[in-house]
């Protein structure tokens, strides 16, 4: 067994201990590889592990990288702070944004989504700590925008992403994902067909996955240190 199977059967492991103790399926929390900073290669082990769907914050990195590995049928999926002069190319270079949080980029990453692919899957960005550096949009302005997403015709609403403040106690860390959590059944409530809560990363996904996440996003525990 190489490495990066071992590391993706670690976390493996640690999702489905974390699922028995708050009894959920196993089944309901899926692993998306982070790649920022990582290589070529390493997406490819990663790969022949089982691995496919893989995400990136940086727009040109992501292309330079997506230009390598055509040979792979991977889904990929953007995680960065996305700025208007970029929604072309993302809109026509990746499955999945996750990092939606305003009108304007919603609407184009609609408006800008090829007509022969299917529709984009977005979440919504929560700045769940409201911390000033922090983007994503503020909790109190998720319903309106998740409504305004949910009615573009070249988006798929699919739920939530949020990172909580990095300097919290674990306690907080969950009271966090857990009031992500109720924003996310706020949405289901309204009718909002969303099935996606997106949080988790290597040091707390124990914690996500007890609060309900659906995604845990996975870097350092399944690559190694970034370059
Ligand atoms: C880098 C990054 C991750 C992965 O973080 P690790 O701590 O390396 O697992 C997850 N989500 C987002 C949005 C990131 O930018």
């Amino acid at each position: 067994m190489n490495d990066l199977t071992a590391k993706l059967e670690s976390i493996n492991a640690r999702i489905a201990g974390a699922c028995a103790k708050v009894q959920r399926p196993v089944t309901e929390v899926r692993i998306l590889a982070v790649s920022k900073r990582q290589t070529v290669a390493a997406i490819r082990q990663l790969h022949a592990a089982g691995q496919f769907a893989f995400a990136e914050n940086y727009l040109q990195e992501a292309l330079e990288k997506q230009a390598g590995l055509q040979d792979l049928a991977l889904e990929w999926h953007f995680i960065g702070p996305v700025q208007s002069n970029k929604t072309q190319e993302i809109a026509n270079s990746f499955s999945w944004v996750q990092s939606i949080d305003r009108e304007k980029i919603a609407s184009r990453l609609s408006r800008q989504r090829p007509g022969g692919m299917p529709r984009l899957n977005v979440c919504i960005q929560v700045n769940i700590d409201r911390e000033e550096q922090k983007s994503g949009a503020n909790p109190d302005e998720v319903l309106q925008l998740a409504r305004l997403a949910s009615a573009l015709p070249g988006l798929s609403l699919r739920g939530l992403m949020a990172i909580p403040r990095a300097s919290s106690t674990p306690d907080q860390t969950l009271q966090s994902f857990r009031n992500v959590k109720r924003l996310f059944d706020q949405l289901r409530d309204e009718g909002l067909p969303v099935d996606t809560l997106s949080m988790g990363m290597s040091a707390d996904l124990e914690l996500a996955v007890a609060a309900g996440s659906t995604m845990v996003r996975i870097g350092t525990d399944l690559f190694g240190p970034r370059a």
